[in-house]
């Protein structure tokens, strides 16, 4: 069947007509042939396997089991009445259950004659009971032909309703397949089918309808998976190949003195080796004549900072300004002061700007960004504002991309002529498969590797009943002369309880470390801006031992005399925030601890979540578990890309085919960009199919 017979409206296939085709439409978006193909099973049932009734569990979903009724009695209840089977095995009884159809059961119904039953069981108490079982006497069963996998399609309430049952959908299914006897349009190259061995489009789709045999379906799955992400990767390499071609930005050719200077002369200690890839990989970006746009992502203390001081170096070096952003004022301050020292030795200008700016500071940095004397400007969103304005900005760099908007980064696009390039940095590692369909179209550096001599943080569980123990923990910490963190959650919904939480864990602590031996911070999000800072800055310098806080510490802070990171409630805090708290100590060459408190009662997600953080220090790793705890529905921005909407390709569990898809679609448009070799020509029509339509799988046949 060729791609233009698909689109014949569901209406004209035998077996559809006007009523149910309207169903079909409104339940399902199953418009023409072509949606109807693609409606692919959710799961498949084992029709191969017969239980014994003593061998029904509790979580046993649909079973099939072959015996005899050998009673049949109608039972009152409170509405109506309920027709009820005694079904007996060799091992065991379960009840068969009607409320309906009564009248004709009683009559066709045959008693002491082997039967084949299938259908799900309910349990009450001990015992069990299959409501409406389907059914079929042991000799017509054994006769007819029967599928070894029975499809099970995606339904809604009003689609059985209506009366279109899942075998209603396999029959229409079938009629299509007895007008397409010829096949389907092949829809992948020969050279990928070949290379690997991936079945054809219609024996793929044949057998993802009605499996001949588990390892045919399994070939079928691959395919139509492959088949799925290829052409998501390809629509995303196609962005990012369009947009190198048409967003044009400043070349920056030279690699002059600042960058040189620094990296001669002021590098406070020598690079990793992943910092220098991905100095490498921002180099040859911004050497080209297309703006850069690209994700560094690198876990905390990984070390983003000073490659982003030499990115800006080279934006300098081109006689070009350049901007870094942060998401709250702390942490544009702690850049503010780390780049100023990093950069002490050389002649670069760099300013502050936040909301809390004074007019004077103001004045003097929109002037010296006008007549271009300032070079470099960090801030928080205050960056955005009309009024800054740059003589020639070259260079932006994003903080901890996920609290900024797309509308926010485009502001920064239109502070000059051409945008300047952009690179923006994370530490929330994003799983790289999600990554890949999330930012496809951004470039993607990652730096892999920890600074040389750092530590892992030892991470342990403890309960509320084992305070006192901790406690002393900590006496001996600050004995050593380090610091520590005590973190509480904050969450929007509560904030009231969430305060008086944080108030009640200060006063204990207080209590149990007295001034004036003991000195503590306290820093929670209604304070004013000015006091917070004061209350880091003390810890900052070393005055307080201890820092009471919510998660407004969260990102960023870096106190590399702070040893200990104590994390209360931490059963209600995710994985990735969990994990960047932790980021906070190990900082310096100290040993570090992370002890995360809860109380005794904790869901089995808590407890993943906590031995997955007593287990690995690794963000990535983290990432892969939190992305499967959570799904795809939660991580930041999925919900905009699309990735949601796959119908057979699972994001987190088809991984490898994901990045086998993403391998091809890159070889081919390296090999070919324009696809012009014949072989791709199936590509090109498939894509251009793709477009037309907006469900990506319209294209498909
Ligand atoms: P993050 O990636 O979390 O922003 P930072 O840039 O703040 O990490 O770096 C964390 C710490 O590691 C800083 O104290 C920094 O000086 C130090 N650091 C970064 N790179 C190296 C390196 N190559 N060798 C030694 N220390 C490094
Ligand atoms: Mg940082």
């Amino acid at each position: 069947m060729n791609t233009s017979l698909l689109q014949t409206p569901i209406d004209y296939l035998k077996g559809v007509g006007p009523n149910r085709a309207e169903v079909l439409r409104k339940e399902l978006g199953i418009h023409t042939y072509q949606d109807l193909l693609n409606l692919f099973p959710n799961r498949y049932i084992d029709k191969t396997k017969y239980y014994k009734i003593n061998e029904i569990q509790r979580n046993t979903a649909e079973i099939q089991v072959i015996g005899k009724i050998t009673h049949l009695k109608t039972v009152a209840q409170k509405r109506g009445k309920r027709l009820v089977a005694d079904f007996v095995d060799d091992t065991g009884k379960i009840e068969l259950v009607w409320f309906r159809g009564h009248k004709w059961l009683k009559e066709s119904i045959k008693i002491n004659e082997p039967y084949v039953i299938f259908g799900k069981v309910n349990w009450f108490n001990n015992s069990c009971s299959m409501p409406h079982p389907d059914m079929e006497l042991l000799k017509e069963h054994e006769a007819g032909l029967r599928m070894a996998m029975q499809p099970i399609y995606p339904s809604t309430e009003n689609l059985s309703k209506k009366g279109i049952s899942n075998k209603v959908i396999s029959k229409i299914i079938q009629q299509l397949f007895s007008e397409s006897k010829q096949g389907f349009t092949e829809t992948l190259p020969q050279s990928i089918l070949q290379e690997l061995k991936l079945v054809s489009k219609s024996e793929a789709l044949l057998n993802i309808h009605f499996p001949q045999a588990p390892k045919k379906l399994a070939l079928a799955q691959y395919r139509l998976k492959f088949e799925e992400l290829f052409y998501i990767q390809l629509q995303l390499l196609i962005k990012n190949l369009i947009h190198k071609q048409k967003i044009k930005g400043f070349p920056f050719t030279e690699v002059g003195t600042y960058f040189n200077d620094f990296y001669q002369n002021h590098l406070p200690f020598e690079l990793t080796n992943a910092q220098k890839r991905v100095v490498k990989e921002i180099r040859s970006d911004l050497g080209s004549s297309a703006q850069m746009n690209r994700l560094l992502q690198g876990d905390v203390g990984s070390g983003k900072t000073i490659v982003a001081l030499m990115t800006c170096l080279l934006a300098l070096d081109n006689n070009f300004q350049a901007c870094l952003m942060a998401p709250t004022e702390i942490l544009a301050i702690q850049h503010y002061q780390g780049l100023s020292e990093l950069c002490e030795k050389l002649p670069i200008k760099i300013l502050l700007l936040t909301g809390s700016s004074k007019t004077k500071e103001r004045r003097e940095i929109h002037e010296s960004l006008e007549d271009g004397s300032l070079h470099l400007l960090i801030g928080t969103h205050a960056l955005l504002e009309d009024k800054v304005k740059f003589k020639n900005l070259g260079l932006a760099i994003i903080d901890e991309q996920h609290r900024f908007g797309v509308a926010q980064r485009s502001k920064l696009w239109h502070k000059n002529t051409l945008p300047p390039h952009v690179l923006v940095m994370t530490a929330t590692p994003i799983p790289r498969t999600l990554a890949m369909s999330l930012y496809g179209d951004l470039d993607i550096s990652v730096i892999d590797e920890l600074p040389p001599g750092r530590k892992a943080i030892k991470t342990v569980h403890r309960y509320d009943s084992n305070r006192l123990k901790v406690f002393r923990f900590i006496r001996e910490e600050i004995e050593k002369g380090r610091q520590i963190y005590v973190v509480y959650p904050l969450i929007q919904e509560s904030e009231k309880m969430d305060y008086k939480d944080l108030m009640d864990g200060y006063e204990s602590i207080a209590r149990d470390f007295p001034a004036p031996t003991y000195q503590i911070s306290i820093v929670h999000g209604q304070m004013k801006p000015a006091d917070k800072e004061y209350e880091m800055n003390r810890f900052v310098k070393g005055e307080t031992q201890i820092m009471v806080a919510t998660t407004v510490i969260e990102v960023g802070v870096n106190v590399p005399n702070a040893s200990v990171m104590i994390i209360e409630s931490a059963e209600r805090f995710g994985l990735s925030q969990l994990h960047q708290l932790r980021g906070r100590v190990g900082r310096g060459a100290e040993q570090s601890y992370c002890i995360l408190m809860t109380g005794h009662k904790l869901s089995q997600d808590s407890k993943t979540r906590l031995e997955t953080m007593v287990r690995t220090n690794d963000g990535f790793e983290i990432a892969e578990v939190d992305l499967k705890l959570r799904g795809p529905g939660d991580i930041m921005g999925t919900q905009q890309s699309g990735v949601l909407n796959l119908r057979i390709a699972d994001i987190v569990k088809d991984n490898e085919i994901l990045k086998t898809a993403r391998y091809y679609a890159k070889k081919m448009l390296t090999e070919d960009p324009s696809l012009k070799i014949p072989d791709h020509e199936v590509v090109k029509n498939t894509y251009r199919l793709m477009g037309k339509h907006k469900n990506i799988w319209n294209y498909i046949s």
